[in-house]
């Protein structure tokens, strides 16, 4: 059935009160207030509105609340603790979803905590392995009043107010002790290098 044949039915039927539609015809005579003409016309144009309906609404707008992963930059919700893509724990890591869509390319996605990939300028994929807590610790009680322990794990500003605290200050033996209380702390409190990767 054409489009026309869609009109030419509808004016027949508008025009028959035996075939049009007895509720449809009252509430268009009414809303045209008795003028027959204009009921005959809202009665065709609601019966082609019915044969035609408009078209399907659009999608809905994407939710606002989508994140992107840090990981492996798929989206996913901005408040999600974990990436379905990449199965990267959030949480655990330290990570929040990204509020934009990254433009930098992703990661590898099978990165897992404690490795952290990049690039270099030309491309090419470095893999920085995290560091070892065991060796942070070792170094700290051999090497700790010089901050060594620090400069290994990437702390490097911690790492040289400590050897200042114990060269310089140290000859007043309060720069010891403060060196060491605070070496002693680093050992409970340090998890994570400079660049938040957790020490395994
Ligand atoms: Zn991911």
């Amino acid at each position: 059935m054409g489009a026309q044949d869609i009109w030419a039915d509808a004016l027949k039927e508008a025009e028959s009160p035996e075939t049009r539609n007895a509720g449809l015809w009252a509430k268009c005579f009414a809303e045209a207030d008795g003028d027959e003409a204009k009921a005959r016309a809202a009665y065709i144009k609601a019966k082609v509105a019915a044969v035609n309906p408009p078209a399907a609404q659009p999608a809905p707008q994407a939710r606002n609340d989508r994140g992107w992963c840090p990981v492996c930059h798929a989206p996913i919700d901005l408040d999600a603790l974990y990436c379905s893509a990449c199965s990267s724990n959030l949480t655990a890591n330290h990570l929040r979803p990204l509020k934009y869509k990254p433009t930098n390319p992703a990661p590898n996605a099978q990165q897992g905590h404690s490795q952290k990939n990049s690039y270099s300028p030309r491309g090419v994929q470095i893999v920085q392995t995290a560091k070892s807590r065991g060796t942070y610790i070792i170094l700290g009680i051999l090497f700790g009043m010089l901050g060594i322990h620090n400069f290994y794990a990437g702390r490097h500003l911690r790492g040289a107010l400590q050897l200042v605290s114990t060269c310089i200050f140290g000859w007043f033996v309060i720069g010891l002790i403060i060196t060491a209380i605070w070496v002693l702390i680093d050992l409970f409190t340090v998890t994570e290098d400079s660049e938040g990767i957790r020490l395994t």
